[in-house]
């Protein structure tokens, strides 16, 4: 099925100078880059993104890191979307994820692990409108 999928090129990412990296490989595997801007996001904001995770005992922290820089937001477009972009991420530690995967080369540890990604289409359903409003979409075929 055709999906969107929000990703972040995360803090660490953006420091490390991965952004183009990132990028290109969304763009090889036929991921359609859809929508993209660069924000800073605040401690508020970073805990209202990962509100699902807020009982969990890393919340604190995650969202400490994703406000200490700026990150890169995008939407992504393809068939099967959600699925593929979690497959090019790896695992969320890095020592767990599969060779040749972002977090696995380029990823420092469990909390600081470059990218992020929706896990299904409910997360992107909250997620893209969380950064994106209709008209900051720019689908394959539109003009
Ligand atoms: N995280 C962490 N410690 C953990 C698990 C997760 O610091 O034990 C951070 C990490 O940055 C991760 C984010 O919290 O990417 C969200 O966790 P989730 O389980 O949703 O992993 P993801 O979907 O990003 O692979
Ligand atoms: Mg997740």
């Amino acid at each position: 099925m055709r999906e969107r999928t929000l990703a972040i090129v995360k803090p660490d990412g953006v420091g490390k100078g991965l952004i183009g990296e990132v990028l290109r490989r969304y763009e090889q595997q036929g991921l359609r880059i859809i929508g993209l801007k660069m924000v800073c996001l605040s401690k508020v904001a970073a805990e209202g993104f990962y509100q699902v995770h807020r009982e969990r005992p890393f919340f604190q922290s995650l969202t400490t890191f994703m406000a200490s820089g700026p990150a890169v937001v995008l939407v992504l477009e393809g068939e099967d979307a959600i699925n593929r972009h979690r497959a090019l991420m790896g695992a969320t530690d890095p020592k767990q994820a599969d060779p040749g995967t972002l977090r696995r080369e380029f990823a420092d540890d469990i909390e600081h692990n470059i990218v992020h990604g929706s896990d299904s289409a409910e997360s992107a359903a909250f997620e893209i409108p969380y950064f994106f409003n209709a008209l900051e979409l720019y689908p394959a075929g539109g003009s």
